[in-house]
Formats: structure tokens, sequence, C-alpha cells
């Protein structure tokens, strides 16, 4: 008894668990100045149509740490949400992305390009988000029908109501709402029909082992169904293999995101796509 008291005591003071925290709260300190002297990227993934034509692109937050090298958005987005510092960042996500929205709409063919956005829960939550958004929109000259606000299910558990009526005060614009990671979260279905929700992301968990998991086939085909009768679009996020983007096919899947059609790059890179330059190119404007 007194041993295990013994090591309850001393894995309260672990000092790996106490090295955690002091990392925490060092890339806390070094988030803001990131920001400021330019040490967050966005990277860009593109999202493709069944004939594999890129239609938009997800932008992935990527921050180039001077001493620790490339932090993953795993590991630094929960510090920021935290920290309070997820708001500057993720003002500056939006102005970024919606930048280069506005850029790629105003080339030749790319008129219907979508940009996909990730929010947190703490920049939904505060009352000015539908204002800042708004504002950042006009500011970059993004048309709001290229931005597409990605939301966790989490998100949607807490003040429902308020939820609602910022989606529905910006769908009024025309921004459009993605369910990120669908399928890993505790939400129940009612929230749906409720939601002005565009498109489902099949989370990839279930695409990873579609093939040898008729489980995973199952439940993918579920979500698709459920999708098709709501009128609500469908991604399947981490497409990797070619006998997966079929499977999914095959199960009635039309969007797909995922290594198999490109990894997240920066926007010059992202440029160069030859077959977005097809791709794009053969979309009529809307
Ligand atoms: P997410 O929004 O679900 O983004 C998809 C993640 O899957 C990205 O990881 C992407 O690089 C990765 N991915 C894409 N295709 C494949 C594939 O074929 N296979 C595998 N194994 N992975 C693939 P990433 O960039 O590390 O981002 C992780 C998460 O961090 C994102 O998940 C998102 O929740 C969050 N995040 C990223 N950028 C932002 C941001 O600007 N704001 C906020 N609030 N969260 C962000
Ligand atoms: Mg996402
Ligand atoms: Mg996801
Ligand atoms: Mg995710």
């Amino acid at each position: 008894q007194s041993k295990s008291r013994g090591r309850n005591a001393v894995s309260f003071y672990d000092p790996g668990m106490q090295a955690a925290v002091a990392e925490r709260v060092a890339l806390q300190g070094d988030m803001l100045r990131g920001i400021e002297v330019g040490q967050f990227h966005l990277h860009y993934q593109p999202q493709v149509d069944e004939h594999g034509n890129v239609t938009g692109a997800e932008a992935l937050l990527r921050w180039q740490h001077p001493q620790r090298g490339w932090i993953s958005p795993a590991t630094f987005i929960p510090i920021a949400e935290e920290s309070g510092h997820i708001i500057s960042l993720g003002n500056w996500v939006l102005e970024t992305a919606c930048r280069q929205v506005a850029d790629w709409r105003r080339m030749p063919g790319r008129e219907r390009m979508t940009m996909a956005v990730n929010v947190s829960a703490v920049q939904l939550r505060r009352p000015d988000f539908v204002q800042t958004v708004m504002q950042t929109l006009c500011a970059t000259e993004a048309p709001p029908d290229s931005l597409r606000l990605e939301l966790t299910e989490s998100l949607l558990l807490h003040d429902i109501d308020d939820t609602i009526a910022k989606m529905e005060a910006l769908r009024a614009h025309g921004v459009g709402f993605e369910i990120d990671d669908f399928g890993t979260g505790y939400s129940s279905l009612s929230y749906l029909k409720r939601l002005p929700i565009n498109v489902l992301k099949i989370d990839r968990t279930f695409v990873r082992d579609l093939l040898e998991n008729d489980r995973d086939a199952a439940i993918v085909h579920t979500i698709i169904t459920l999708a098709d009768s709501l009128g609500i679009g469908v991604i399947a996020e981490g497409v990797e293999t070619k006998e997966q983007y079929d499977d999914l096919q095959r199960l009635g899947c039309r969007a797909f995101q995922g290594y198999l059609f490109g990894y997240p790059v920066p926007a010059g890179e992202f440029c160069t796509r030859k077959d977005l330059e097809a791709a794009c190119g053969a979309v009529p404007a809307a």
C-alpha cells in the first residue's frame, strides 16, 4: 500500500510530465512572436472530384520553429487553443487562405476553386466570429462561396443554437461548411437536419482499412447514403491508394482528398500542378 502511494507521489512530480508542461509554456511564449515574424505557413492539399480533377484545397497550418524545426498542428493547435493564441493564429490563417483563393479565382478557368479552412471551437465561440469572417472576405476580395469552414463534431455538442445562428448567418452570404473527421465524434445525428452543412468529410480511419475491414466499408456506405438522402455532399479523407479510391467510388463517393492525389504543399507548388491547370481550365465559369 505504502508502495503504491509512493508511486503516486512520484508520478505527481514526474519529471517527464514537468518537462511536457514546461514545453507547452515555452511554445505558448514562442507562438505570438512566431506569428509576427512569419514562422507560420499554410500548405494546401488538393480536393478532387470523381474524375480526379482538382476542385479546391484544404489549408493546413505549419509552424517552422527556429530551434525545434517543423512542428505539427496536432501538437501546437491544442496549445494555441489553451492559451487563446488560436484567435490571432486563426485570423492569420483565414486571411492568408482567403487571399490565396481570391488569387486563384482571378485566374482563367479557376472560378470555382474552393478553400477549406479549419476552424477551432474557440474561434467559433467568439461573439464577433461572423463579423470577422465577413470582414476578412471583404478585405481579401475572396468571394464568400469560395470559402468552406471545417468544423469538428465535438464543436457541435455545445451551444448548438449559437452555432446554428452563426452558421446560418454566414451561409446566407454563401460561405459553406464541412464537418471534419465525420464519424469519430460523439454527436447525435439530429444535428445533421438542423445545421446548414455542405459536406461531411469521412474520417481517414474509416478509409484506411476499407479493403480489409467489412465494417469500415459498411460505415462508409452508411455515411454516404445518409448524406445523399439529406442532400449533403461527402469527401473521403486520407485516400492513399488506388484500391481505396476504387472502393470508395464503388460505395458511391464522388469527392476525395489524400496523398494519392497530392500532399499538402506550399501555394507555389500547388499552382504548378499540371492536373490543376488541366482540370480547372476545363471547368466552365459558374
Ligand atoms: P484535418 O483537418 O483532418 O486535416 C487532415 C490531416 O490529414 C492533415 O494533417 C493532412 O496532412 C493529413 N492527411 C491528408 N491526406 C492524408 C493521407 O492520405 N494519409 C494520411 N495519413 N494523412 C493525410 P495535418 O496537416 O498534420 O493536420 C492535422 C490537424 O490539425 C488537422 O486535421 C486539423 O484538425 C488541424 N489543423 C491544421 N491546420 C489547422 C488550422 O489552420 N486551424 C485549426 N484550428 N486546425 C488546424
Ligand atoms: Mg480539416
Ligand atoms: Mg479531417
Ligand atoms: Mg483532424
